[in-house]
């Protein structure tokens, strides 16, 4: 699996697309601002886009989906806790006293645990709330990466102070799923850059107790 980062926007958030580089079916992982970019390498890369994965349903990580739509019939997909949070996207906007836009809703859900397959790449879909009600990360085990949204950033973590927010939520989401994998494990995060889960177990201040922070 290959994954390109596409940033945008005035929050600096991350899209990516995953590509199997073995038949060049991909999937489009976020689309916000820089939406269109992505559109434009998987056309150039003559890619076969199977489907759009949200991680959760925060504004800045689905305001690039009317773009996707008019280029794919690929289906969306979106955990159902998080679907209250995407009918209420004229609300996110209200927030940033932005204009909403109109927006399909996704067709499909994600299931933790479930496995999302796109040529011979494969996700195990595995559910974090904390930073949202239904966020998920889109761990590729065989490819040691993992795409963890807004759970946790290099340095960092997700905030926890959004509607459906929940801080002891995210640090238990962390410890059980991320911090569990392999240390070598890339992640690709939802704003800034890509890190590690060993650079994240030994050096985040908000996970190591020396620094304040609660995991070990
Ligand atoms: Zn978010
Ligand atoms: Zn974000």
């Amino acid at each position: 699996m290959e994954v390109r980062c596409f940033t945008g926007g005035d929050f600096s958030q991350n899209g990516y697309v995953a590509w199997c580089e073995a038949t060049g079916q991909c999937v489009i992982v976020d689309p916000g601002a820089a939406a269109l970019d992505m559109v434009t390498a998987v056309e150039a890369g003559a890619g076969e886009l199977t489907a759009v994965l949200l991680t959760h349903a925060h504004l800045d990580h689905v305001e690039g989906l009317d773009v996707i739509r008019d280029y794919t019939d690929a289906a969306v997909y979106l955990h159902p806790a998080d679907r209250v949070m995407f009918d209420n996207l004229p609300a996110q906007a209200a927030m940033l006293g932005r204009n909403s836009p109109q927006l399909v809703p996704p067709e499909r859900e994600l299931e933790d645990g479930g496995i999302f397959r796109f040529g011979e790449s494969v996700f195990k879909i595995i559910h974090t709330p904390g930073h949202s009600p239904g966020h998920v990360i889109l761990h590729a085990e065989d490819d040691g990466l993992a795409l963890v949204g807004d759970l946790v950033f290099a340095g960092s973590v997700g905030r926890t102070d959004l509607p459906g927010g929940d801080y002891q939520a995210l640090f238990r989401s962390i410890r059980a799923h991320v911090l569990t994998m392999p240390g070598e494990t890339r992640l690709f995060t939802g704003h800034g850059p890509a890190t590690t889960v060993e650079h994240e177990r030994t050096t985040n201040p908000f996970l190591i107790p020396t620094y304040g922070g609660e995991l070990a």
